[in-house]
């Protein structure tokens, strides 16, 4: 009878959690340290169910367990630590808000950063929250030493090297200049520990005060230093679904073979979802431009390695429009416009089929995916570099039409080519894609197939947008963009 009770019911981590007792992860400690006990019993399993009415006490004193979850925003001010206890005797911000229960934060700020932090007792939000791996954007007003350039700013966006490698792109911009100096907004979806300050350090311009105003769609508005109030319904409603839109990995894959229309599926893809085109062939073709201009052999693999290892290759969106394709800078430089001439086109295959080169830029192609919101076209997309995408889309068709569709783009531009040449070519490409041992083309077992012999490009979009209106439920599709 007392078994079957407990079969139903909320998991005793989930109670203590919600409690506030502590986070969930906090909670499972206690159970498994025996610190917990129901109806009299200790309990250490973890998977535990109690009802409404068991009595759960944790080191001997009962839990109430009629608080409800208590999320407040509070402005921090400077010199609180956000965390309970402090080695240097520096005060909390927990003895800011005059809340029972027992509150943690939701993403700490260090101590002389100021601004919008979260405290709840809710682990689970919590947990989303602060996950890197669901990292919903934050942003910040930065006041800064000196005045940077506006090169500097596009340093900031394509990524600065830190210690531990680049960053991914963030959102820059000059805020106010007024007595104090130059303030900046910023906003990044890492959280790396002081980040924002070492990215500023990193170009010159170390940060005077750094005030967060804004986590996804929970702005600080005018609250003022110190203050604290209730998070709204509305707000909490719209904080969770940016976590759960974070989970979600907003990708689409495209692979296939050359000239199989991947990248004007895309773009066309982009454009309507209002998401970023990241064609990675450019990647490798922007390598092969930095080859060339240092004078490195393609065939050389050592040199053509060390490039790749050395080289700063960033893709930057281009600026704040959706939709449209993303540019490549390569140490500071955008090479965007050199990428398609024909003599990359003929020595970029043998840098795409250095080993090297390919597992330079995995992790590169990775972090930049992890913005979200984006269709990554390739060879090895769905295969390779994100085989967890949740939409996979292999574009396939017949070298003749590949051909034929290559030669109309030909002569739309004027240009004469002979589709024998075209054919023989692209089956050389092909054959070379799908032999080459590293990362060869091939479809990825999840992956949707279309073959697009007979489908219009407009036909491509339709079927690509359905399925991706199954695959990401939590999305408005085709809604503006809210929030940073
Ligand atoms: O698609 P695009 O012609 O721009 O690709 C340039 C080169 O990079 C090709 O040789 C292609 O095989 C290679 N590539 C690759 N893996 C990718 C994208 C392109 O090997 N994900």
């Amino acid at each position: 009878m007392e078994e079957q009770r407990h079969i139903e019911g909320e998991r005793l981590q989930k109670v203590l959690a919600e409690a506030g007792i502590a986070s969930r992860r906090g909670a499972e400690e206690l159970i498994r340290q025996g610190r917990v006990s129901v109806n009299g019993q200790n309990v250490t399993a973890l998977g535990t169910r109690v009802g409404p009415d068991d009595e759960v006490c944790v080191d001997g004193q009962p839990v109430d367990r009629d608080i409800g979850p208590v999320y407040i925003v509070l402005h921090k001010p400077r010199g609180y630590i956000s965390t309970v206890r402090d080695t240097h005797g520096r005060p909390s911000v927990l003895g800011l808000v005059p809340v029972k229960t027992r509150l943690f934060p939701m993403g700490r700020l260090d101590a002389d950063s100021e601004g919008l932090i979260l405290l709840t007792n809710d682990g689970g939000l919590g947990y989303q929250l602060t996950h890197p791996r669901h990292a919903i954007p934050k942003e910040y007003l930065v006041l800064v030493e000196g005045n940077p350039t506006d090169e500097t700013l596009e340093r900031l966006r394509y990524g600065v090297w830190l210690e531990e490698g680049p960053t991914a792109a963030a959102e820059v911009s000059r805020a106010v200049t007024g007595g104090e100096g130059v303030w900046l907004r910023i906003a990044i979806r890492e959280g790396r520990k002081r980040q924002v300050r070492r990215m500023l350090a990193a170009v010159g311009h170390p940060v005077r005060r750094l005030v967060r105003t804004g986590i996804g769609p929970l702005k600080l508005g005018a609250l003022p230093v110190g203050k604290w109030r209730f998070l709204k319904g509305t707000e909490l409603a719209e904080l969770r679904g940016a976590a759960t839109e974070a989970a979600v990995p907003l990708v689409i894959a495209i692979d296939g073979p050359a000239a199989s229309g991947k990248s004007a599926l895309g773009q066309a893809l982009a454009a309507r979802l209002g998401w970023l085109h990241f064609d990675t062939g450019m990647l490798y073709r922007a390598l092969t431009v930095l080859a060339h201009r240092r004078g490195i052999d393609v065939h050389d693999e050592d040199s053509v390695a060390e490039l790749a290892h050395q080289a700063r290759v960033s893709l930057v969106r281009p600026g704040n429009r959706t939709g449209a394709s993303a540019r490549v800078v390569v140490d500071g430089e955008d090479v965007t416009d050199e990428l398609y001439t024909q003599a990359v086109d003929a020595d970029v295959s043998a840098v795409a089929a250095n080993e090297e080169v390919r597992r330079a830029l995995l992790p590169r192609q990775r972090d930049i995916a992890n913005q979200g919101r984006m269709i990554v076209v390739g060879r090895d997309i769905g295969t390779v570099v994100l085989p967890g995408a949740p939409l996979k889309v292999y574009l396939d068709a017949s070298a003749e039409v590949r051909a034929m569709r290559r030669q109309q783009q030909f002569e739309a531009n004027g240009q004469v080519v002979d589709r024998e040449d075209l054919l023989a070519d692209l089956r050389r490409r092909d054959r070379y894609d799908r032999e080459r041992p590293n990362a060869p083309l091939a479809v990825a077992d999840d992956a949707v197939v279309l073959h697009t012999d007979r489908m219009t490009l407009e036909e491509e979009v339709e079927v690509v947008m359905k399925l991706a209106k199954e695959r990401f439920p939590a999305l408005a599709l085709g809604a503006p963009r809210r929030g940073g």
